[in-house]
């Protein structure tokens, strides 16, 4: 499938809008429209609804079978500016970037490659942020460096492979991915990805707090809270839904890296001699939960870190990963991490901010000796009744992205086939296979014809049906043509009144995926649509 193509349905069609796109867009900023709103909803609703409201899965605890309690939360988006200070986010959550001097672009240092392109003897360091075609992009940065033409492709040589630059001692023999001349990027620097924000009208230094660039630290910082308030028992979960902000240097690939986006988190706390267990139950659970909407075995795959690639605090993570049809033949991009993250968060906001010591972590200290960024003080372990212990919790932290979730289904959904036209001749269909449960319209009602009674019968079998799922009426055009418009935008059946409704009350159904068209009682429709859909 060419991305190109899902883009520009996504916009015809009501799913995705640049923000602000009447005042030429905003980067890294995208808007959901009237069908996207109700695919990202069933998403998170998906979600919320399995892992949180009806997650019935024993787990053997303490020998027996058990269900664990998941409970949620809604935070703050902004929220004390020490809780990132102990978070790390202060210090830590930075990228590098370069800058073009002649551009006066800024790049992700570890987005930007490229390869050593010759000719007539001179050898210059190419460079793209293309991800789809790097070599075409490549070559054409060369052609244009060496004022040649298409036809002088051939005669270019290339050597070794297409590499980042953050692999190359210096960039003195680089051409910029929009430069024209060599050795105009500048050495790497370090960003914070945290929006900055003042509070209140004074503005001053301490005044400033930061967007929220995840939801999981409003749910360490509740922790005590929901303990008190609603009596849980370790092994248990605290789940958050809500919007999360990163300042990212070079957002792009549709909504894959924006600015702005939404997170779905859990936080898991139990034991930490059982950690590793649930660790790999959460691991493997969501996974399986992507699977279980429809995303296909071979373009999606469970990642284990290698040791080098883990945080400061994390024991081990697995990534989710989906096939983006942007990104590199054979390339795969993070849906969701999935982490062990030890008693690293719980214990920043009790003491401070902490740094790895040995296999441990310790109190970082300033050059006073003096904590570098204070924790709360308060006390943030669990006390358990039964073995009357005391201990801090350890957390498996699922960590999902609806945005990334939600271009994932709608990638994966996205289908090209040859179907018979109003005429019995084969045609070119575009259909989005969404999972029901997915789907943004369940159901789209037809009268046959405008006339002879149908579109009132129609419009009381819409009426009826909106009470139950989001439907859509449709009266216009060849019914062939309705059919393709529903096909399109994902709808699991059409629902056409035609001659013979009149007579027996039946309407005729048709399946999006088979084509298969069969005959219900009206008053039947709500049960079999209900049935097929769940
Ligand atoms: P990446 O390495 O791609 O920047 P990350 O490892 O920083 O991602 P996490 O901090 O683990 O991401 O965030 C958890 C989830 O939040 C990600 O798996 C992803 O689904 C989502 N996410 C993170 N950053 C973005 C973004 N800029 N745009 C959209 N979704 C995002």
């Amino acid at each position: 499938m060419q991305m190109e193509q899902l883009v520009a349905l996504c916009k015809r069609r009501g799913f995705l809008f640049p923000s602000s796109e009447i005042y030429g867009g905003l980067n890294g900023f995208w808007d959901y429209g009237p069908l996207g709103v109700l695919l990202k909803r069933n998403v998170r609703d998906a979600w919320w609804h399995d892992m949180v409201l009806a997650h019935n899965e024993l787990v053997l605890q303490n020998g027996a079978p058990g269900l664990y309690e998941m409970t949620g939360i809604d935070c703050t988006i902004i929220m004390h500016p020490q809780i990132w200070k102990c978070s790390g986010h202060y210090d830590l959550f930075h990228d590098y970037m370069v800058d073009c001097r002649e551009s006066k672009k800024r790049y992700r240092y570890d987005h930007v490659k490229g390869r050593n392109a010759t000719w007539q003897g001179k050898t210059v360091f190419v460079t793209t942020m293309e991800t789809e075609n790097t070599q075409d992009a490549l070559e054409q940065a060369a052609l244009k460096f060496f004022g040649l033409r298409k036809k002088d492709a051939p005669n270019l040589t290339w050597e070794g492979m297409v590499t980042p630059i953050s692999q190359l001692a210096d960039f003195s023999n680089v051409l910029g991915p929009d430069a024209k001349t060599v050795g105009t990027l500048t050495e790497p620097r370090e960003f914070n990805l945290m929006f900055k924000t003042v509070i209140g009208a004074l503005g001053g230094e301490e005044d400033t707090s930061f967007l929220r660039p995840e939801t999981a630290q409003g749910i360490f910082v509740n922790f005590k809270n929901v303990c008190d308030s609603t009596r849980v028992k370790i092994p248990f979960g605290i789940a958050q839904i809500g919007k999360s902000f990163r300042n990212e240097i070079t957002p792009r690939n549709f909504t894959f890296r924006s600015r702005e986006f939404e997170q779905m988190e859990i936080e898991f706390f139990c034991h930490p001699s059982e950690s590793e267990k649930w660790y790999r139950y959460w691991r493997d659970r969501r996974f399986r939960w992507y699977t279980g909407l429809g995303l296909a075995g071979d373009r999606l795959r469970l990642r284990d870190h290698d040791k080098d690639e883990l945080s400061h605090y994390s024991c081990g993570t697995a990534d989710v990963e989906y096939q983006y049809p942007f990104l590199p033949e054979g390339e795969f991009g993070e849906l969701e991490g999935i982490a062990h993250r030890g008693d690293f968060d719980l214990r920043s906001h009790m003491e401070g901010k902490l740094v790895r010591a040995g296999d441990g972590l310790t109190l970082e200290l300033d050059a006073d000796g003096q904590p570098r960024h204070r924790g709360s003080g308060k006390d943030l372990s669990y006390y358990d009744e039964v073995t009357r212990e005391r201990f801090i919790p350890h957390v498996i932290e699922p960590s999902a992205g609806a945005d990334r979730g939600t271009l994932a289904f709608l990638c994966e959904a996205y289908h090209v086939d040859q179907v018979p036209n109003d005429k019995g001749e084969p045609t070119e269909r575009v259909s989005l296979k969404f999972h029901p449960r997915l789907a943004p319209i369940k159901a789209a009602v037809f009268p046959l014809v405008k006339k002879d009674g149908m579109p009132e019968l129609a419009t009381e079998l819409y009426g009826e049906l909106k009470r139950h799922f989001s439907v859509f009426y449709d009266d216009k055009g060849a019914v062939g043509r309705r059919y393709r418009r529903q096909d399109e935008i994902g709808t699991p059946y059409c629902v056409t009144v035609d001659g013979q409704t009149r007579q027996d009350g039946t309407v005729t159904v048709r399946d999006r995926d088979t084509l298969e068209q069969w005959r219900v009682k009206k008053d039947d429709l709500t049960a079999e649509l209900r049935e097929r859909l769940s």
